[in-house]
């Protein structure tokens, strides 16, 4: 039994893993790659596998990063089924083609340039087509079936309590008559997540791949964010101004409607809520908003216990969704205060951005963070307190205030994640760490050997292992890979073409302009940044022309 590692190993997106077994292939996710140029590039290197040999599809959640190359797979010739919750399957029905339409308009955009400049044009990832074709071939599944894909390889889909229709998924292998079992918690929620269900917690397993994004951090308002959400509008109301929420449109929109909905004593607490409107400006919430309602049997018992007294816990009086274009740049025009919940949740596109445009260097104005914001985006780089940002070719001031509250999260901190273990019946012979940023995974890694003695790995995107019950793990060269030193040069190849991509990058951080608005302190770090970067580019040159010579 072999397991392999395709994206989200050492980061947090293109979860993409691929467990072969009892003759089989089975892939679990195929999420896109995003963030960073350098990231989002990856997207478009190929598979490194042969798709005609994946036997099936496993889909824990419906969120782009697990999900979002499921399209190209299909393009590229897969012709196997994608097993997911029902829940997983509709969202997918909204999300994907939401995906294609991105890549579709990224690319007209990108190709409009290029004409003008004689080069030749691109071609989308994926279209609206391809994601059509993709989501003919989605079965649906409940939560606790035993599905048997042939005679030695059953799977389990569990509630991992992260968004609605999230799973883990448990796989059992049956291979010279014994049964081993490979699990994959994926995104795991936090308890008290609202409208869904905490995480069921996988009993037992032989092996375990587990997600770290929180793996040594604390959220810090784990009690009552809903209160500190409701302080911060209300002081921001008081002065006059906008509240802006950027938020991802599929799950943390709903929560966030629903915190808002439910919480009667905080309305009346802070009775100026009521009073003014809260816009959700994003078309992709409210086609969320609408395959929530349809799903109601994911949702916990309070929110169950909601409906059943004939109200819905996704609507309220001074809601309004916003449908046009229109209607959301009106919203930029009028300045009496409001609450706008867009998306993305990350800042990185969609309408959200022409509002921070329009609010940011308003001193009026609270930027109120919900969610998980990874390196590199523009949510995290408002997050870290730049003074100044570029959004849609302009130079905006920041002198809103921006706070961040991190009690809404979908996923697991630290505390949690330990708990998730201490919890299971039957501790792993092996974790495996993915989904989260260098130094989580580590920290989270020495944890789990010191807390619960169980053997971690950090795995790396083409890590390869041979899974034996009972035998130590052992990580396998790469299928592409003859030997270490072709594995090396390969390895060099990939930093080589990371480097440019990121140069390219580095090279369009700060324009000269921006440089007059840069204060003291930010000048000293870019001083030391740039220094040091350009040290270790003449050592490069140097070994390079070195090289060059020994060759002559
Ligand atoms: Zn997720």
């Amino acid at each position: 039994m072999k397991l392999t590692f395709y994206g989200s190993a050492k980061e947090v997106t293109g979860s993409n893993i691929i467990l072969e077994a009892a003759g089989k292939k089975v892939m679990i996710d195929c999420g896109l790659f995003q963030g960073s140029s350098a990231t989002k590039a990856k997207n478009f290197d190929g598979f490194k596998y042969d798709i005609q040999e994946i036997d099936y599809v496993l889909l824990t959640h419906s969120h782009i990063d697990h999900s979002g190359r499921i399209p190209l797979l299909y393009k590229k010739g897969y012709k196997g089924s994608v097993i997911c919750t029902k829940a997983t399957k509709d969202l997918c029905d909204i999300m994907l083609l939401d995906s294609a339409n991105i890549q579709e308009s990224d690319t007209e955009y990108k190709n409009h340039k290029r004409q003008r400049a004689g080069l030749e044009l691109l071609e989308p990832l994926y279209t609206i087509d391809d994601a059509n074709n993709a989501l003919r071939h989605f079965i649906a599944v409940q939560y606790h079936d035993l599905i048997k894909l042939d005679e030695n390889i059953t799977v389990k889909f569990i509630d991992s309590g992260h968004m609605l229709g999230s799973s883990s998924i448990i796989i059992f292998i049956t291979e010279n008559n014994k049964t081993s079992v490979v699990a994959f918690t994926s995104d795991l929620g936090k308890p008290n997540t609202p409208i869904i269900n905490d995480p069921t917690v996988i009993k037992e397993c032989d092996y375990l791949i587990m997600e770290s994004t929180y793996g040594n951090k604390r959220h810090t308002v784990k009690e009552h964010p809903e209160e500190l959400m409701f302080e911060i509008i209300e002081d921001t109301i008081l002065k006059g101004g906008t509240v802006i929420i950027p938020s991802f449109s599929v799950g943390r929109t709903q929560e966030m409607i629903y915190a808002f909905n439910k919480n009667i004593a905080l309305k009346k607490k802070f009775s100026i809520f009521s009073k003014i409107p809260v816009y959700i400006d994003s078309p992709l919430s409210t086609s969320a908003t609408e395959v929530f309602m349809k799903n109601t049997q994911y949702f916990d018992d309070e929110a169950k216990q909601y409906i059943l007294k004939g109200d819905n816990p996704l609507d309220f009086p001074n809601l309004v969704f916003t449908k046009s274009v229109e209607e959301s740049k009106i919203l930029n025009r009028d300045n009496s205060p409001k609450i706008i919940i867009s998306s993305s949740g990350m800042c990185d596109a969609g309408r959200i951005r022409h509002h921070l445009k329009h609010n940011l260097y308003k001193e009026k104005t609270t930027v109120l963070f919900v969610g998980y914001q990874a390196n590199g985006s523009l949510g995290r780089i408002l997050a870290d307190g730049a003074k100044s940002v570029k959004i849609l070719g302009e130079t905006i001031d920041v002198k809103a205030r921006i706070e961040m509250i991190d009690g809404f999260s979908g996923h697991a901190d630290m505390d949690d994640l330990d708990t998730y273990l201490a919890q299971m019946e039957k501790k792993p012979e092996k974790v495996f760490l993915v989904h989260g940023e260098e130094d989580q995974l580590y920290s989270f890694a020495d944890r789990i050997k010191n807390k619960f003695d169980i053997d971690t790995v950090v795995p790396n995107n083409y890590s390869r292992y041979e899974l034996q019950k009972g035998k130590k793990v052992y990580e396998l060269a790469h299928d592409r890979v003859l030997t270490k030193n072709t594995y090396r040069k390969l390895t060099l190849l990939d930093l080589i073409t990371d480097v440019k991509r990121q140069v390219k990058d580095v090279s369009e951080l700060i324009a000269y302009d921006e440089i007059n608005n840069l204060d003291e302190e930010q000048i000293t770090t870019f001083i030391d940044l740039y220094s040091s970067m350009r040290k270790n580019i003449k050592n490069l040159v140097n070994e390079v022309e070195k090289k060059a010579k020994v060759g002559k």
